[in-house]
């Protein structure tokens, strides 16, 4: 099996402080959720991985990584799901990212479990379980084919703070369907419920083409992608939420200056989101 690959970008911190922040991306079984927007399965295979193999690839990366403060072990499904990281594989991973300050896995709402915590008491660092909410839209999130509602959200957000696990929340820019003049104030609204839930840290994720659907969709005009403008706007009202010290709204820069239109300078304008990012202001 290929090795994955891996990022290392800057995140603040609960107190502020930009520090480095390493996402694996681990090649696994393909998620068994078919949310309309996804296209995670181009990273995974159809049947499980062979025992080992995703230890195999984290040991394979760690060695490259030389900071300890933030790892994200993301493969393309529910980290608690156990055909896509069998428990006892869970373990060995836990050993392998114990010393992280900071270890990141997602997961569905629905597949919150005492597998969660137990993963977290392995780790000498805090877990932070990433689940994507997507919209606080009950409409679009049933369109969306989650498979869940926005109160299956509310209870897995309420079951991670009771054992002391950190809330990480993706947010779709903008939510399928919600075009125009509604972005900024529909996206707003579905970060004030994440950071209403207790969520630490809010991700904001352009939305974007190539799953093979959401190009359809485009092409009959449901779904538009959002300019870098319409991105930045978005970006800038979610940080004015107010919201507790060690909560952040960040912006998923990946690929961004793909939406840039013509005339727009997207050397400037993302290296400004950066920023915001990194200064939450
Ligand atoms: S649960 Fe996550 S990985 Fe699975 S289909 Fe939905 S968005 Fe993709």
């Amino acid at each position: 099996m290929a090795a994955p690959e891996f990022i290392t970008d800057m995140e603040p911190d609960a107190e502020g402080v930009p520090k480095p922040a390493t996402t694996v991306f681990l090649i696994g079984k393909e998620c068994p959720f078919r949310c309309l927007m996804c296209d995670l399965w181009k990273n995974t295979v159809e049947t499980p991985s062979p025992p080992g193999a995703l230890i195999a690839q984290l040991q394979s990366i760690l060695p490259q990584i030389q900071h300890r403060h933030t790892i994200k072990l993301y493969n393309a499904s529910n980290f608690f799901d156990p055909q896509a990281v069998p428990r006892s594989e869970r373990n060995e991973l836990a050993r392998l990212v114990k010393e992280f300050e900071l270890v990141v896995v997602e997961n569905h709402p629905k597949l919150m479990s005492s597998q969660v915590v137990e993963f977290a008491s392995q780790l000498s660092g805090q877990l932070q379980v990433a689940m994507g909410l997507e919209t606080a839209d009950e409409t679009i999130l049933a369109w969306l084919n989650k498979q869940m509602t926005l109160r299956d959200y509310d209870r897995a957000c309420g079951f991670l703070l009771e054992n002391g696990i950190s809330i990480r929340t993706f947010i779709l820019l903008p939510a399928p369907g919600v075009k125009g003049d509604e972005v900024v104030a529909h996206t707003v609204a579905s970060v004030r419920h994440a950071l209403d839930c207790g969520s630490h840290v809010t991700s904001l994720i352009p939305l974007r083409a190539g799953n093979g659907i959401m190009d359809w969709l485009m092409d009959q005009n449901v779904v538009q992608l959002p300019t870098l403008n319409l991105v930045a706007d978005t970006f800038a009202a979610s940080i004015k939420l107010p919201r507790k010290k060690e909560q952040r709204v960040l912006l998923d820069l990946w690929n961004l200056a793909a939406l840039a239109g013509e005339g727009v300078d997207p050397v400037s304008i993302c290296n400004q989101l950066e920023q915001m990012n990194l200064k939450q202001a």
